[in-house]
């Protein structure tokens, strides 16, 4: 089994109920169970500003999955959740699954980078992953807590 971190959001529709449905889809994915869950935060939209604010969370699970295996099933629980692929990138969606990290995995090909490229500027994700993990240390970027201490989280609000 490997340790990897799932980033979860959603702003379209039931965004709340998106993100908690795919921590359950995660459990039941084969060869892998749901450890831990942190808390939801809505955070404001990243890359294109005119849109809805995102529910955001991240998840930590074991898998026997392969990175190229459990991207695809993320893709498909993406898909399950009504998501449509208009290819404007970064635009609203019920559900956006990315896989931050997988123990001891460093790769990038055309369908996937690990750790993600694009963690240390991104608050709705260094947030509930230092709840998660502050001393992960990812190769090539950093440690969780210093990199969220680079960067201002103040629009992150944690979502009872
Ligand atoms: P970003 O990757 O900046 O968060 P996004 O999540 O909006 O943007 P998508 O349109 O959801 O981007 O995904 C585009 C493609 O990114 C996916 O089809 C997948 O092949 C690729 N990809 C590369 N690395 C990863 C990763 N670590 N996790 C998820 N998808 C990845
Ligand atoms: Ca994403
Ligand atoms: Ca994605």
């Amino acid at each position: 089994m490997t340790t990897a971190f799932v980033a979860l959001g959603s702003n379209l529709g039931d965004a709340r109920g998106y993100v908690l449905g795919a921590f359950d889809a995660l459990d039941r994915l084969p060869q892998t169970h749901l450890v831990e869950r942190s808390p939801l935060y809505l955070t404001p939209p990243w890359g294109v500003l005119d849109q809805p604010a995102f529910v955001n969370a991240v998840a930590r699970i074991d898998t026997a999955l392969s990175p190229h295996d459990l991207l695809d099933a993320l893709l498909r629980i993406e898909r399950e959740a009504g998501r449509v692929r208009d290819g404007e990138r970064w635009g609203p969606r019920t559900l956006d699954l990315d896989v931050l990290h997988m123990e001891g995995v460093t790769m990038s090909d055309d369908r996937l980078t690990l750790p993600h490229p694009r963690i240390a500027q991104r608050a709705f994700v260094l947030q509930p992953l230092n709840d998660l993990a502050p001393d992960l240390l990812l190769p090539g970027q950093g440690r969780v807590n210093d990199m969220l201490a680079a960067i201002d989280a103040a629009g992150c609000e944690r979502l009872p």
